[in-house]
């Protein structure tokens, strides 16, 4: 992974280069970032720049032995943590998953916790966990003698899922063996525990901005201008997100999304079951995609009603259905169901029953549309 291949950030890598160049590399980092905007892709690249043997002024080599050793995730001092699955061949550390782990990071560099979890557990049921195993597992790789690298590195892949058995690594973190580099890659502060969050330097990570999202789905998903503008604008910076909706066609996520409107609006939960049966069809990364096609259109509806029309960029479809459909919304509803809706979004992420969670939101929103009056 060089920088060159890592969509935007440029002020991030200016910073991370310098710090090569002028020796002041930490010993232990937090990288921190919202998901989709290239966390783990940057920390790879640092990795390979630091260890390059010949890097020019703004990038490692990308051909030299320790960069193709890096490029292919198989360099012996370069190690990876990650949340697992415990599956049934009782596999837990991530060195025991390291195989799925190369293809797919480097298919995608910018894969989702959700797409990671969803690739070990395809019903994503189980929880991911890192274990005090694998915390012990990286003191002694990291005791180990260095065979090549400038810096024996790992890199742990979110932290929030290290609780208390984090501890184990706090010694290590606050006083890594010469030479050895951890980076924790992180998008959600709150949730790694403190006493690892003191330990390490953060560096904040900002989200992608819509064009360079843009940009990206035009020129390597063949997306066209227009549509790659509204799906940026949809993923709110996130990557992960965008590449899912852009695969999946947006009017996938528009045909379903108004006909379970229209099984709310018609209050007939025959119907809407059936509309919940085909969402949750589509399994789940698809939905993660779909409620935040539904928040946008919430959005669209909203501006509709209360900025100029010019503003939403639409496709004719979406158009149709706003103006048919904003009769049952208002500025207070719209609030509390995309409440709900991101509520959902939160639930599903931690493995909640998908037809209950649907089925409470659509009876939910149901009852929050406003009906037409009775002639
Ligand atoms: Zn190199």
């Amino acid at each position: 992974m060089q920088f060159k291949d890592i969509v935007g950030q440029e002020e991030i890598k200016q910073r991370l280069i310098k710090s090569v160049q002028t020796g002041r590399i930490s010993h232990t980092q937090l990288f921190l970032g919202p998901e989709g905007c290239g966390t783990l892709a940057l920390a790879v690249a640092y990795t390979q720049f630091i260890n390059c043997l010949q890097p020019t002024e703004t990038d490692s080599c990308g051909q030299c032995v320790s960069c193709i050793k890096i490029q292919k995730l198989i360099h012996p001092d370069i190690h990876f943590t990650f949340p697992t699955i415990t599956n049934t061949e009782k596999k837990k550390l991530s060195n025991e998953f390291i195989e799925e782990w190369r293809s797919t990071f480097t298919q995608n560099p910018y894969i989702s916790e959700l797409q990671w979890l969803l690739q070990l557990d395809e019903e994503g049921k189980k929880q991911g966990n890192i274990t005090a195993e694998e915390c012990r597992d990286i003191i002694r790789k990291l005791s180990l003698k260095s065979y090549e690298a400038k810096f024996k590195t790992v890199i742990i892949w979110l932290p929030e899922y290290l609780r208390l058995e984090g501890n184990i690594l706090l010694k290590l973190l606050e006083e890594p063996p010469e030479k050895t580099l951890i980076i924790l890659v992180a998008q959600d502060a709150d949730k790694v525990i403190a006493t690892i969050l003191s330990r390490a330097q953060t560096l904040k990570i900002p989200r992608l901005k819509d064009e360079e999202i843009a940009e990206v789905l035009i020129r390597q998903a063949g997306v066209d201008a227009a549509e790659a503008e509204t799906i940026a604008r949809v993923s709110e910076g996130n990557l992960a997100l965008a590449n899912s909706l852009a695969g999946a066609g947006r009017s996938d996520y528009h045909d379903l999304f108004v006909e379970w409107m229209r099984a709310c609006y018609g209050r007939k939960v025959d119907a809407m079951n059936l509309a919940i049966e085909k969402i949750i069809g589509t399994g789940r990364e698809f939905i993660k995609s779909f409620t935040g096609y539904s928040l946008h259109m919430l959005r669209a509806v909203f501006l509709y009603q209360n900025a100029d029309h010019q503003l939403i960029k639409l496709s004719e479809q979406e158009r149709q259905f706003i103006v048919k459909f904003s009769i049952a919304f208002n500025n207070d509803n719209i609030e509390h169901i995309t409440k709900a809706l991101n509520q959902s979004t939160f639930h599903l992420e931690r493995n909640a029953d998908l037809r209950i969670t649907f089925l409470n939101l659509s009876l939910y929103i149901a009852q929050r549309m406003i009906k037409p009056k009775q002639a």
